[in-house]
């Protein structure tokens, strides 16, 4: 299922049943009988109930859906049969009644439940519908309701316009952040690439940042990998950038510099970035990763000080590579 339909299902796990108790409270406390809301209040007791029921089952949202707009749309057809033929011509009545305030939330739901297209398409059936039905007994209907019809079918063909432009914006931006996560996030480890780090020290550099660079790199990596599998490997890149961002604050940033080495940016002051980068290694080499065990790591710190950026990263590989000369498992500071 995916996070869409996960959301559709818990947001339906809630209305569902607040609309079958609106409905027996209806039941029970309309003051005056109207044989055509009983019927209807029924109808979405019994619907609703059953398709809260079938919600408790996996894989039943779209049949759940299917349903409830069938019987919806149904209902919708039916009601504004009633309201034209009986309430507007036979009793007179010059408005379409409380009933209309429904209908732009059922367009809603027909835009939930179907695709952009056939949501557009499906609306404009039913609009079309009520149109025929109000233009078949027009005649007969008080000029005031006449005017007040006009409005309904107004409005909704703009609802029915706004909604779907409204679910083009709202796919547009979910599209656009998928698109986004795949071209500057890692798939393994979820932090930043390469590419969101280079937009990450630009900004630094744009907007005159106090910042720092971390870098560091696994130890005996490939010795993991040689010994429990290139599984395991990759679980302890994911569990390293757990532990590692627990260790930061907001204004820190991590990314994955390729393999097994990361990088941080910090915009901390120089000797709380070298704090940074010891506490970091502290908690790593204090881990305990699931298969693994033990592991340190080794890291380079350099300060930007107006540099060109490849010297900065330079000079932070070189502390790094310093780090690993130096023994491993501690950090070095670029001079
Ligand atoms: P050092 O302490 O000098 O850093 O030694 P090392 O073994 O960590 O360094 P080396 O560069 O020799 O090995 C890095 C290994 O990381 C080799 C490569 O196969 C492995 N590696 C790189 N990317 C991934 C990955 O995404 N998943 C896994 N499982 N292994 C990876
Ligand atoms: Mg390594
Ligand atoms: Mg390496």
């Amino acid at each position: 299922m995916n996070q869409y339909e996960k959301l559709k299902r818990q947001m339906y796990m809630i209305i569902l049943p607040i609309i079958v108790i609106a409905s027996i409270m209806g039941l029970l406390l309309s003051s005056y009988s109207n044989p055509m809301n009983t019927f209807m209040l029924s109808i979405f007791i019994i619907v609703f109930t059953f398709s809260f029921i079938l919600l408790l089952f996996p894989n039943t949202l779209q049949i759940v859906e299917y349903l409830n707009l069938t019987v919806i749309s149904l209902l919708l057809l039916v009601k504004f049969y009633n309201i034209v033929t009986f309430d507007m011509i036979e009793l007179q009545h010059p408005h379409t009644g409380s009933f209309t305030y429904w209908t732009p939330l059922i367009l809603v739901f027909i835009f939930i439940s179907l695709s952009k297209k056939a949501g557009l398409i499906y609306a404009f059936l039913i609009w079309i519908c009520l149109v025929v039905i109000g233009s078949i007994h027009l005649h007969d209907i008080p000029a005031v309701g006449v005017e007040r019809l006009l409005q309904f079918y107004l409005s909704n063909f703009v609802y029915i316009i706004f909604i779907f432009f409204v679910r083009n914006v709202i796919t547009y931006y979910t599209e656009k952040e998928m698109v986004e996560k795949l071209a500057y996030y890692d798939t393994l480890t979820g932090v930043a690439n390469r590419r969101k780090i280079y937009l990450w020290l630009d900004e630094c550099v744009k907007k005159k940042q106090i910042f720092s660079v971390i870098l560091f790199d696994i130890d005996y990596f490939k010795s993991i990998n040689d010994t429990f599998g290139h599984a395991i490997g990759d679980s302890v890149l994911k569990e390293i950038t757990d532990v590692v961002i627990s260790q930061l604050e907001h204004s820190d940033n991590m990314g994955r510099w390729g393999g097994e080495e990361f990088i941080i940016v910090s915009r901390r002051r120089r000797e709380d970035t070298a704090i940074l980068a010891n506490k970091i290694r502290k908690a790593i080499e204090d881990h305990t990763f699931e298969t693994a065990g033990t592991i340190t790591a080794s890291f380079g710190v350099s300060i930007y000080e107006n540099q060109p950026m490849p010297l900065l990263l330079e000079q932070a590989d070189h502390a790094l590579y310093q780090a690993k000369q130096n023994g491993r498992n501690r950090v070095e500071i670029s001079p």
